[in-house]
């Protein structure tokens, strides 16, 4: 992994590729590398979608080892949603793959000469580019149908689907699964708007004679690895409530809390929670002859996903995460779990991000477009956007841009981005996260809801701002750190809670690389990451006043709690005094 593949998509004649060394940026991986090259050679000021910005691929420094759970992948841009930095993390088997490919990182750059649609293949021999404008406008499963007629089914696919190609801010870039499925995505921020502009429909990767990456010190690296994956195995989160529920555990105990959005952040509760829970879903799931447990890459143990069938036992879409069901759920007081699965295979195939398509039909819903709990309504608004039609246009540019067409004032995004699962009136830290993420609003960058709520870490009271900050600050380092190995955030359970866990990662990278890091060194890196992001972002024009909850979440208090927000402003602009 020590070389970048550069495509030219403005070449003459069509894209060129280039092979290059990784010069300045050796030693990075995942998102770190996403950040750097970002934050040194986009102009933070440029349009996202012009010749200036870049789509960045990377695996994660343990992408294509032997290590557990290190199948992540970073796609970063400056993002057409927020206008920020960003970074969208997928699983999928993309990563591995690409890493034993020997690529530290894929860069997409240049404007293309017209509108011609390009395929790229990339196997041991190298690299080939091919215009095919029969893929145009195809969904992600009937695109990936056609590469595994052509190029055979050991592949795996980086591909966009007609959102990303109609260059909606509400666009994917989306991985396929172990099972050859378009159903991982990097979804957030319109990821998939930046390859559309690039003109790139899919990446197809073969590593087919390609070994695993070796480790530097072999016995010591098997060592850590073990250590790695009795740690995940140990903790409940990590080794039972995961694989046995998937995330969607999260929804009765989300609810109970009294913090689970429900008809665009209305209230704290759904009536009909238990109707979408985790614990219904795998029921539904297993009766069915689905399944509850299953991995989205090859080296998963935790395996939090699954696969969803139909009433008839055929497939219809991987199981929905708990932001997926919240979105298209509570969120829009849909109480029916097929009609959520429908909407979530519907957002797969069109490339769409679920947390801001589930966002966008609840501002909708709010504006009267549609009645709250109406699947029919949902599903058809969807289908609008996958169509392109103006309507369909309007959603797919996210929650923010519906919101004003229709003249909606609540209206919940943070810099342009939808805010997921977790009411930051009845969870606090999780709404500092939000404020003061670099990406805009966004759980994955600082997932407070461990603390606050499933008590991981320690404890903060959910409901208090006291503590909040520095929670947010500690879990928005750590997870910079983390998303530059390729490891997937769901191992943050049992690393907060043990620390031998911790160190067996620390161990393991010091082994594949023959380091000698410290936990004050992945501190550091974390630090750094979120460092150069912030900066980019302020060069692109953010103030402090951008690092702000919507209004409403201020003046209404949320009905479960009779509370508003109760983090000051000044307070949050601390985050970043480290
Ligand atoms: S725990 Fe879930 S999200 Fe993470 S790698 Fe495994 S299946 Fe994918």
């Amino acid at each position: 992994m020590d070389k970048v593949l550069r495509i030219d998509v403005g070449a003459e004649g069509g894209p060129k590729a280039a092979e290059k060394p990784l010069g300045e940026y050796a030693g990075l991986g995942g998102r770190a590398l996403t950040s750097a090259i970002v934050s040194k050679e986009v102009p933070p000021l440029c349009h996202p979608l012009g010749e200036d910005n870049k789509l960045i691929i990377a695996p994660g420094l343990l992408s294509g080892t032997t290590a557990a759970m290190s199948g992540r992948l970073s796609v970063g841009c400056k993002s057409p949603l927020t206008g920020t930095i960003k970074e969208a993390n997928s699983g999928g088997q993309a990563a591995q793959v690409l890493a034993r490919l020997g690529y530290a990182a894929i860069v997409l750059e240049g404007k293309p000469k017209d509108d011609t649609l390009y395929k790229v293949f990339i196997n041991k021999d190298g690299v080939t580019i091919t215009p095919d404008n029969n893929l145009k406008m195809l969904g992600n499963y009937d695109l990936v149908d056609k590469m595994k007629a052509e190029f055979g089914d050991k592949i795996t696919c980086i591909s966009i689907g007609p959102a990303g190609e109609m260059k909606m801010s509400n666009s994917t870039v989306a991985i396929t699964d172990m099972e050859l499925r378009p159903t991982r995505h990097a979804a957030r921020g319109g990821v998939g708007a930046v390859m559309g502009a690039k003109g790139i429909k899919v990446i197809v990767l073969d590593d087919t004679g390609m070994g695993m990456r070796s480790p530097k010190d072999p016995e010591k690296f098997k060592k850590a690895n073990n250590a790695w994956v009795e740690g995940l195995k140990k903790h409940p989160v990590t080794g039972e409530g995961l694989p046995a529920y998937g995330t969607n555990i999260l929804a009765n105990i989300i609810n109970e809390a009294g913090a689970y959005p429900t008809k665009n952040f209305m209230w704290g509760r759904f009536e009909d929670c238990s109707k979408i829970s985790g614990e219904t879903q795998a029921e539904t799931e297993t009766a069915r002859g689905g399944k509850a447990t299953h991995g989205c890459h090859r080296g998963c143990i935790i395996q939090c996903s699954g696969i969803y069938v139909d009433k008839d036992g055929h497939y219809l879409t991987k199981q929905p995460e708990y932001e997926t069901v919240w979105a298209h759920g509570a969120n829009c007081g849909i109480n029916d779990l097929d009609s959520i699965a429908m909407l979530d295979r519907l957002d797969d195939d069109y490339g769409l991000d679920t947390i801001e398509m589930g966002s966008t039909i609840g501002v909708a819903m709010d504006a009267g477009v549609a009645e709250f709990g109406d699947a029919e309504a949902a599903i058809n608004l969807v289908k609008e956007v996958g169509k392109g039609t103006p309507l369909g246009r309007i959603l797919g540019s996210g929650t923010a841009v519906t919101g004003k067409v229709f003249g909606v004032e609540r209206v919940p995004v943070v810099k342009g981005q939808a805010l997921p699962a977790y009411d930051p009136r009845g969870i606090q830290g999780i709404g500092v996260t939000y404020a003061t993420s670099t990406m805009g609003a966004d759980h994955t960058s600082g997932y407070a809801i461990a603390t606050n709520i499933l008590k991981v870490g320690g404890y903060v009271d959910p409901l208090k701002p006291e503590g909040q900050i520095e929670l947010s600050r500690n879990l928005q380092i750590a997870t910079a750190a983390v998303d530059s190995t390729g490891m997937c955030l769901f191992i943050a359970f049992a690393v907060l809670d043990q620390p031998d866990t911790f160190q067996a990662l620390i161990d393991m990278l010091n082994a594949f690389y023959d380091l000698s890091l410290t936990a004050d060194d992945v501190t550091e890196l974390g630090k750094s990451i979120l460092k150069k992001e912030r900066d980019f972002n302020t060069r692109a024009g953010f103030t402090a006043e951008h690092d702000r909850l919507p209004e409403f979440f201020k003046k209404e208090p949320l009905p479960s709690h009779n509370l508003t927000f109760q983090v000051k402003d000044e307070d949050l602009d601390t985050l970043y005094n480290w």
